[in-house]
């Protein structure tokens, strides 16, 4: 091959190859000014929550963008703590877990994956997980591991059950501090650089819609590329895990 070619070549390796991020706004639809999100670009999903005002709402809204929805299935927490109406529990046979899912998704129509609101607890038990996972697999839906636990076996369970499925690697806002969302942001970009792909959520607080409105764009200048979550989800699935982090995460 002549040497001339060769910068034309590299070009388009970097581009096939390019770092791919995927971002999540969880929490949504608990409250009208979460619609502030609605400007962020088509690309980014939104994880809503289900049973409540604006459930319907901000999913069909979200379908008219042609913006991806996933439902934000809340599960039991270790703490117990903000247990959101319809909460899949420990407590529950399996088939009340079912129907749980089912109410759930009527609520937010267009969903195309479920990821766990919450869930500390509930993602650590084995039945609750089979269920839900064979319940996905029969309505065709992936799963995102939020990884409120690392004790977490959703993604091994998700994987016995055939179902597409990622996990969150970087929660971008537990601290609001300008700072700090800078911080998580960067370690997202260069998780995705060093694995090919990285999932971040985070939430409809005006300091991270802000945040991402001024830097999303700046993504393509570190070589990264921002797709839909179901672009990532079937990618990622066939290609290595992102295994082995450290991260600090609070009990949710
Ligand atoms: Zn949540």
């Amino acid at each position: 091959m002549r040497l001339y070619f060769l910068p034309l070549l590299l070009l388009v390796c970097t581009h096939s190859y390019a770092a791919q991020i995927s971002l999540i706004i969880d929490d949504m639809g608990n409250k009208k000014n979460d619609e502030a999100a609605f400007s962020l670009p088509a690309e980014v999903t939104f994880a809503i929550l289900p049973n409540k005002r604006l459930s319907q709402v901000f999913s069909i809204r979200a379908a008219e963008q042609e913006r991806e929805v996933i439902l934000h299935m809340p599960m039991e927490s270790l703490g117990r703590q903000n247990q959101e109406e319809g909460v899949l529990l420990s407590s529950m046979k399996p088939d009340e877990i079912v129907q749980s899912l089912k109410n759930a998704l009527k609520t937010v129509p267009h969903a195309v994956g479920v990821n766990n609101h919450m869930g500390s607890r509930l993602t650590q038990l084995s039945m609750p997980m089979a269920v839900t996972m064979q319940y996905l697999s029969k309505r065709g839906l992936f799963f995102v591991d939020s990884r409120t636990t690392r004790y977490s076996k959703a993604e091994q369970i998700a994987n016995q059950a055939g179902i597409l499925n990622t996990k969150r690697n970087v929660f971008l806002d537990h601290d609001l501090q300008p700072q700090k969302i800078e911080q998580e942001f960067h370690r997202l970009i260069r998780l995705a650089k060093k694995y090919g792909h990285a999932v971040g959520i985070a939430h409809p607080h005006s300091q991270t819609l802000n945040y991402l409105k001024e830097h999303l764009h700046t993504l393509k200048e570190h070589g990264v590329s921002l797709v839909k979550l179901s672009d990532l989800v079937s990618k990622s699935s066939h290609l290595v895990q992102v295994t082995k982090q450290k991260t600090s995460i609070p009990i949710l």
